[in-house]
């Protein structure tokens, strides 16, 4: 029998309203939505009195290989001097370390009710094909859905911020000058031969690629990349404008702003997607709008590394695609879909008084469903309606958030933390349910998250040294050239 009936719950129907009605899932969608105590004779029934359902929540932006780098960040780090300060995390990695990691973040983001995630995950020098494809069986196994993207560049951050070699002197000079990235024509082989043979169904893990920085990679670099994404259909995904400090550089360095700089690479398109956008002008929303690309805002991390709050109300007015996603577990210390979706309802009341500007629940809502599924670029999902994919979410309706339960969709959006996600199903099969991840050992995943981390910890104690005091030149020098701007 591959029919279940879900009935008894509240359901949120295409985003918009909860009504009482059961849902009819055939295989991994969502076949038809019929009223309260319809019967379905060739069907399971599913009793989920006391739930409220609502679509998976779809992470636009993530990193798996933070989930073992927990703890790693100085609590006083903004983004360059995470960058370097805590390379050392990342060295020594074995691709069961990548498997690893992989199944840590989608542990933490079922368990917070998240079904579905965009992966820029990092492999040093650069990524293998057997390293990709070991992330994309993890998630596969997991039962996450995910675009798995390997996070590349040709230029260490030494290399790519004009002028930051020249603010080192003495030994630390010459360690840091000395780093570098395999070139670009290697990195691209890989990843082509890596991504065109794809290990997994596309219905659930889908490959992407991921040029870190547009300040980090040469112009062919960035080009090689923009080609493969045409050519194999795949979504790309870049960090843009996060901080300041990056749009200051890329006046520096390519005379205009990291948007027009991308437009006139032909970097931008619909397969697009910027994460963070914090620091965007007008003009860079309009060529995002036009080329219907869009962006992931991970309000979390941003308020982390102190990079500013994104102008959201302007990119959405401008035309821009928006998701929202949590960033690392290094840089916003988890993989909380419910916090980002709550933070990017907030903080847009912290930039204006007139409440027509604010971000209201209902979008943040369909920011956190309908439009990171769009950045991933999987079609019917991110909302409960006939035919759409069987990814949802059951939230406890006896639990503290909503006695009383007055509107169940603000009070998800402002008040849920994942603490009342009871049961999660991805592709119409339960992947949680009874406190417990089906799909994996948890207990035996902590013993070997734990013995990767200590074996991490002691391999890369001199780079951790290092790092750490370039992390502070690194500081004074984006300290300085912000101010000076
Ligand atoms: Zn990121």
């Amino acid at each position: 029998m591959t029919k279940t009936l879900i009935h008894g719950a509240q359901v949120l129907v295409e985003n918009d309203q909860f009504a009482d009605v059961s849902l009819l899932i055939d295989q991994d969608r969502i076949a038809e939505i019929l009223p309260k105590g319809a019967c379905v004779a060739d069907a399971k029934p599913l009793n989920a009195s006391d739930r409220l359902i609502i679509p998976g929540l779809v992470n636009g932006h993530t990193h798996s290989h933070g989930a073992l780098a927990r703890g790693g960040v100085p609590d006083d780090a903004i983004l360059e001097s995470f960058l370097s300060g805590s390379a050392w995390l990342n060295l020594g990695r074995s691709h069961d370390d990548l498997v690893l990691c992989a199944q840590l973040s989608a542990v933490e983001l079922i368990r917070k009710g998240c079904t579905a995630c965009f992966d820029l995950f990092i492999e040093l020098p650069r990524p293998t094909v057997e390293g990709t494809h070991a992330v994309a069986h993890a998630y596969h196994e997991t039962g996450m859905r995910a675009v798995v993207a390997p996070m590349i560049a040709d230029q260490t951050i030494y290399q790519a911020l004009p002028g930051l070699l020249d603010a080192f002197d003495g030994p630390l000079k010459d360690a840091v000058a000395a780093l570098s990235l395999p070139d670009w024509e290697s990195t691209i082989e890989v990843c082509t031969d890596a991504l065109r043979h794809w290990p997994a169904s596309n219905d659930r893990v889908r490959p992407g690629i991921g040029p870190t920085i547009p300040l980090h990679c040469s112009d062919s670099f960035l080009q090689a990349c923009a080609r493969l994404s045409e050519e194999i259909g795949l979504p790309l995904q870049t960090h843009l404008a996060e901080t300041r400090m990056q749009q200051i550089m890329a006046q520096r360095k390519f005379g205009t702003s990291l948007a027009e700089h991308l437009s006139n690479l032909g970097v931008l398109s619909p397969r697009f997607s910027g994460a963070h956008g914090v620091w965007l002008s007008d003009p860079e929303m309009a060529l995002l709008a036009e080329a219907q690309a869009g962006i992931s805002h991970n309000p979390m991390s941003n308020l982390r590394i102190g990079s500013g709050i994104a102008p959201v109300r302007r990119m959405a007015d401008a035309g821009v695609t928006l998701g929202i996603g949590t960033d690392a577990s290094n840089t916003s210390d988890g993989q909380n879909m419910f916090e980002a979706m709550r933070l990017a309802a907030t903080l847009s009341r912290a930039q204006t008084i007139d409440s027509a500007d604010w971000v209201r629940t209902r979008e943040a809502f369909d920011m956190a469903t309908v439009g990171s599924a769009q950045l991933l670029g999987f079609e019917k999902l991110g909302q409960i309606a006939k035919d759409w994919i069987a990814d949802l979410v059951f939230l406890d309706a006896s639990y503290c958030h909503y006695t009383p339960q007055r509107n169940a969709l603000d009070q998800i959006v402002f008040a849920e933390t994942g603490a009342a996600v009871r049961e999660v199903m991805i592709a119409g099969q339960m992947v949680f349910a009874g406190d417990r991840i089906l799909t994996l050992d948890e207990p035996a995943l902590r013993t070997r998250a734990l013995a990767a981390a200590d074996r991490i910890t002691h391999a890369n104690a001199d780079a951790r040294v290092m790092n750490a005091a370039a992390a502070e030149v690194v500081k004074g020098f984006c300290l300085r050239n912000c101010a000076a701007h």
